[in-house]
């Protein structure tokens, strides 16, 4: 008799720690493992602002996804998923098609520009391994033109970074260390380079303290970031952003522009034809799609509510991983003819990093961490991720191994 076959979509954190955990949990005869990736290699979306400011070497941040998931074990294809026929269960690829018993959508994210006039065309996002490159090196021409430019713009220095949310700051923070080293290097004086942070909420970082917020703000502006706060981008030209609109409308030019203000889940659910909440599909406690018995639905894919708050948990890496275990826990349970598990998640807080220097964030009950303390706290969240993906061997090549 065949063995149910399981087909997991996407590499990223659920992906991959979905993967790693039914290899532990399920002996080899009693699943097939498929595993799904666009690319050879897996990136920790987590590090991709280091990539896009140039302070992290992209092979940092990736690995190839054989160094870490057994090829023996669990057949690895590299493709694109193009769509997923639910009804058929099958998937369509880019260059073709698989069939399953039991599937996992972990595509991640996609920017959402929100309809904003021209941010699509003319801004970078910070979404992947080669997206994130992209910047790096657009920012780096920028430098070098000015430089050899006999009739040089300081607008083309400038880096504007649409959004103020964790994603806009941590870049933000990146960007505040790698400038000063551009400087040097193309012999450009600091105070002509500016570094616009443009957030339509009232204050960024929605979601944190307002004493780590503060905390963050000014580590930030000591490191030359401008924050323009409760300013709504209505356009985004090739090289500006225009705040507001009519006869207030005010326009700041730059050379790079960098969206971070938001994502949306991947567009192949809808195109799946799964019911869709902004961008995302709301999934059972049991991690499944509603009425589909044998789809699971994780990570950035994903909103899951959190009952208590009547309001879906942020996505994040952590409860990527989280929704991971309970997946597993569940596939099993479903080949065993087993009930159920639902996923509970475990917040154990969240760090933002503020380059490498500095950070702030809240562990465990919500204590507040400011500086070397939060920085130390975010190199061992991010080691620990790589402890669960290959033990002390993936720490030692890949981790961020000094501490302060
Ligand atoms: P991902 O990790 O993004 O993985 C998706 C995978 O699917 C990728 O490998 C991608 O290549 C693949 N894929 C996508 N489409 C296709 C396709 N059509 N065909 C085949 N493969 C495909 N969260 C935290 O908890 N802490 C942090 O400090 C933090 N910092 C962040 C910093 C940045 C710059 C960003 C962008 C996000 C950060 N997040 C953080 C959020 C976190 O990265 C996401 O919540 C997490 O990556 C979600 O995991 P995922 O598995 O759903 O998606």
């Amino acid at each position: 008799m065949s063995k149910p076959k399981i087909v997991v979509l996407g590499a990223g954190y659920a992906g991959m720690m979905t993967t790693k955990r039914l290899m532990q949990k399920l002996s080899p005869e009693e699943a097939e493992l498929v595993l799904v990736n666009k690319h050879n290699y897996h990136y920790q979306t987590t590090w991709l602002h280091e990539v896009a400011a140039g302070t992290r070497n992209q092979n940092q941040a990736r690995m190839l996804i054989s160094d870490v998931i057994n090829p023996s074990r669990v057949n690895l294809i590299y493709d694109e998923v193009v769509e997923v026929k639910k009804d058929e269960n099958r998937v369509v690829l880019k260059n073709s098609e698989i069939t399953y018993d039991y599937l996992v959508i972990s595509l991640g994210f996609e920017t959402n520009t929100f309809g904003i006039k021209g941010m699509g065309k003319n801004a970078f996002s910070i979404t992947d391994m080669d997206s994130s490159r992209m910047i790096r090196e657009h920012i780096e021409y920028q430098f070098a033109k000015y430089s050899t430019s006999a009739n040089p713009k300081d607008d083309d220095l400038a880096i504007l970074v649409g959004g103020g949310g964790f994603t806009g700051i941590e870049f933000a923070g990146e960007l505040v260390e790698k400038v000063p080293e551009l400087c040097k290097k193309y012999d450009i004086d600091r105070s002509k380079v500016r570094i616009i942070n443009v957030e339509a909420m009232p204050r960024v970082l929605p979601g944190f303290d307002d004493d780590l917020v503060a905390y963050a703000k000014q580590s930030l502006a000591d490191g030359g970031v401008e924050f323009r706060e409760g300013a709504k981008i209505s356009e985004c030209k090739k090289n500006s952003f225009v705040i507001g609109d009519g006869d207030d409308a005010e326009e700041i030019k730059a050379g790079t522009i960098v969206w971070t203000g938001g994502v949306t889940g991947s567009s192949i659910l809808s195109k799946s034809g799964f019911e869709i909440t902004k961008g995302k599909v709301t999934v059972n406690g049991d991690m499944r799609a509603p009425n589909e018995d044998n789809i699971f639905i994780l990570g950035d894919c994903a909103w899951v509510m959190n009952e208590e708050e009547g309001k879906p948990f942020p996505p994040t890496a952590q409860a990527a991983m989280q929704h991971a275990d309970t997946c597993s826990d569940n596939i099993k349970a479903l080949l065993r003819h087993q009930p159920l598990s639902k996923f509970v998640f475990d917040d154990k807080g969240t760090v933002a990093s503020l380059g490498s220097k500095d950070a702030m964030g809240t562990v465990f009950n919500d204590n507040k961490l400011y500086g070397k303390p939060a920085v130390s706290m975010k190199k061992v969240i991010d080691n620990r991720y790589l402890f669960l993906l290959g033990g002390p061997k993936l720490i030692l090549k890949k981790g961020k191994l000094r501490m302060l």
